[in-house]
């Protein structure tokens, strides 16, 4: 029988387990399945090909940047509700290496001494600022359902 070496898992398994029609780079043919199936990012591992159409997924929901914004938001107010928002509503990984030191400072403008999760509770539009942040990607929060929603 037909074996074929998997570039992930490097198991050799039968061509069945491998998907025949390929993407535009080729590698797609020599991942099996149940690997393709879990790749946590929509793209080609080996050469970053975007995938989202050849694996029929969905574009996600919040850019990187965005999520890194709400991540950082979510931790710094120890905000719960909004973070299992984000990581079971809206898909965001949490797994992601963010760079929260950076991301902190640009949304406060806090300098390099000045603690940015501090400068952000203490800021008086802050209530105001995280709304309007959450409005230009279609969030709300519904105070009868008592959770974070899409809107679009
Ligand atoms: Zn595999
Ligand atoms: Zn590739």
């Amino acid at each position: 029988m037909n074996h074929q070496e998997c570039l992930v898992c490097y198991e050799s398994k039968e061509m069945e387990k491998f998907r025949t029609e390929s993407s535009y780079c080729q590698h797609s043919k020599l991942i099996c399945s149940p690997c393709l199936d879990i790749l946590v990012k929509a793209e080609c591992p080996y050469c970053r090909e975007n995938w989202e159409a050849f694996l029929e997924r969905p574009p996600p929901f919040l850019t990187e940047y965005w999520e890194a914004v709400y991540m950082w938001i979510a931790i710094a107010e120890g905000d719960l509700i909004f973070l299992q928002a984000l990581l079971e509503d809206f898909g965001c990984n949490a797994t992601k290496v963010l760079p929260f030191d950076s991301m902190a400072r640009m949304i406060t403008g806090a300098t390099e001494s000045e603690d940015p999760v501090i400068k952000w509770l203490e800021h008086p539009d802050r209530v105001i600022m995280k709304k309007n942040l959450l409005l230009v990607n279609g969030i709300t929060f519904d105070h009868e359902l008592e959770k974070f929603v899409r809107t679009i």
